[in-house]
């Protein structure tokens, strides 16, 4: 890796404006700096990384205009359009200003790269001309089935006559109640988004966070429809150091607590990322079902997370003492030294894409609890394509979680699923070494990068 030394190029990295999209585009900056690049990241003032953790980039704030209303909303739907409303001529401005400052051949500006939900970027590029590049920090079968469905379920008859269980055609083994309707806006607003996302315009190539040989097939029709050079260099997290925490603070006395746990693989690791919400009724069942399964568990309950709650005190009465030291429960956690951590044996997760990554290359099983957008699809390939996992799909009721429990972290199924996916681990650690997939595609990007 050249660290040092000269740096020709200046990549301009645009990450989205939420935790799950910062970490993928942060750790691709890290890793094309250490492939000699300059990086700058231009990012909003909403949700704004701290410069002071990543001393080798450049920060620019692109100086959006957002309604402090849609921003504190949470509504992740309408604070995307908006900022890409709103983020398009300051970007302009920005890039603009970019490229008089770095305009000497020693150090142009050679390629934007941008998270797929801030589209405006390939706008601004055109009118710059300036090649871009996306990165879609989705993974490829959820992005497949998304593109291919979501608008048509609109306009067609294209799903009339399924049932919520039954299996798309074509799609094997996502049903219609897979689909990435979201949470936070109609089928018909989610539409709009998708349409938005699904164009390429004139963008030179797309990165995917993912490995070739888990989604082989929907990358192959990925490649089919689209004849762009797509690049699957995942797990990001596995080529870059560890980053720091961008938008929460870490509680890292929560390691200490599973260095004292006995056994190896014993503990359950509760996180359901950084936007899911549950309500409080849902608190008190999780609570109760990893209280009776009598498994140790670290537990992230993320301020705001239950709804009409500022943290944890609406926990059940009696539970702190039921559980006494089994369990630890923090804020926000090293998600990567977690699941890297030898006493840690399960992940009970919301399915981010991140997080499922994450969770793979670290042969963790996991107890999955899909909430919105395309973590209904990870779930689904994380129970039934790789094996790696059950789904928790009933009402949150104590028994069903407390069953759940003891299936991943003590029967012989999940003991299975375990080696399933030390197995998987093992096979991702052989693509990101040299002559593996995800090794030999960032070698391609890096040299099609300095093609422009
Ligand atoms: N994460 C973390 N600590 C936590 C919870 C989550 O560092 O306590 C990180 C996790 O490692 C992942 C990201 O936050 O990289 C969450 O992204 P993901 O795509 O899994 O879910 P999202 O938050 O976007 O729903």
């Amino acid at each position: 890796m050249e660290k040092q030394g000269k740096r020709s190029n200046r990549l301009v990295l645009v990450p989205g404006s939420f935790q799950g999209h910062l970490n993928p585009m942060l750790q691709l900056g890290s890793i094309l700096y250490s492939r000699g690049f300059s990086i700058t990241i231009a990012h909003t003032k909403f949700n704004s990384p701290n410069p002071s953790n990543h001393p080798d980039f450049d920060f620019v704030t692109i100086s959006d205009a957002s309604y402090d209303s849609d921003l504190s909303s949470g509504n992740i739907l309408t604070i995307i359009s908006r900022l890409n409303v709103n983020c398009k001529a300051p970007f302009q401005e920005c890039l603009a200003r970019l490229m008089e400052k770095h305009n000497s051949v020693e150090e142009k500006i050679s390629c934007i790269i941008y998270d797929e939900i801030m589209y405006f970027s390939a706008a601004v590029a055109d009118q710059l001309k300036l090649p871009s590049i996306i990165l879609r920090t989705a993974g490829a079968a959820a992005v497949l089935f998304r593109d291919a469905t979501v608008p048509q379920a609109v306009v067609t008859n294209f799903l009339k006559g399924l049932g919520s269980n039954d299996i798309v055609p074509e799609f094997y083994p996502l049903r219609l109640k897979d689909l990435p309707f979201s949470k936070f806006g109609s089928l018909e607003t989610m539409s709009k988004l998708v349409n938005e996302l699904r164009k390429t315009g004139n963008s030179s190539a797309i990165i995917y966070n993912t490995v070739e040989f888990l989604e082989q097939s929907s990358l192959a029709r990925i490649r089919q429809q689209c004849h762009l050079p797509l690049f699957s260099i995942g797990p990001l997290n596995k080529f870059a150091p560890a980053l720091s925490s961008i938008l929460f603070h870490e509680d890292i006395s929560c390691m200490r607590w599973l260095d004292k746990q006995t056994n190896d693989n014993t503990v359950i690791y509760v996180s359901l990322g950084s936007i899911t919400q549950i309500d409080e009724n849902e608190l008190a069942e999780m609570a109760w079902g990893l209280a009776n399964s009598k498994q140790p568990f670290l537990w992230v309950i993320r301020p705001g997370s239950v709804r009409c709650s500022e943290w944890i005190e609406a926990l059940p009465e009696g539970f702190k003492g039921a559980i006494g030291e089994r369990g630890c429960i923090v804020k926000w956690a090293a998600q990567e030294k977690v699941l890297a951590h030898a006493k840690v044996g399960g992940f009970w997760s919301h399915c981010g894409w991140n997080s499922t990554m994450e969770s793979l290359s670290e042969g963790v099983p996991m107890i999955c609890r899909p909430n919105s957008g395309d973590q209904r699809v990870n779930a689904r390939y994380i129970s039934h394509v790789w094996k790696v996992g059950l789904e928790l799909e009933s009402e949150l009721n104590r028994r069903e979680v407390e069953r759940a429990v003891r299936r991943l972290m003590v029967d012989k199924e999940g003991l299975e699923m375990r080696q399933n996916a030390m197995e998987l681990k093992e096979k991702i650690q052989l693509c990101l070494k040299e002559g593996g997939s995800s090794y030999t595609s960032l070698n391609e990007l890096v040299k099609f990068i300095k093609s422009f």
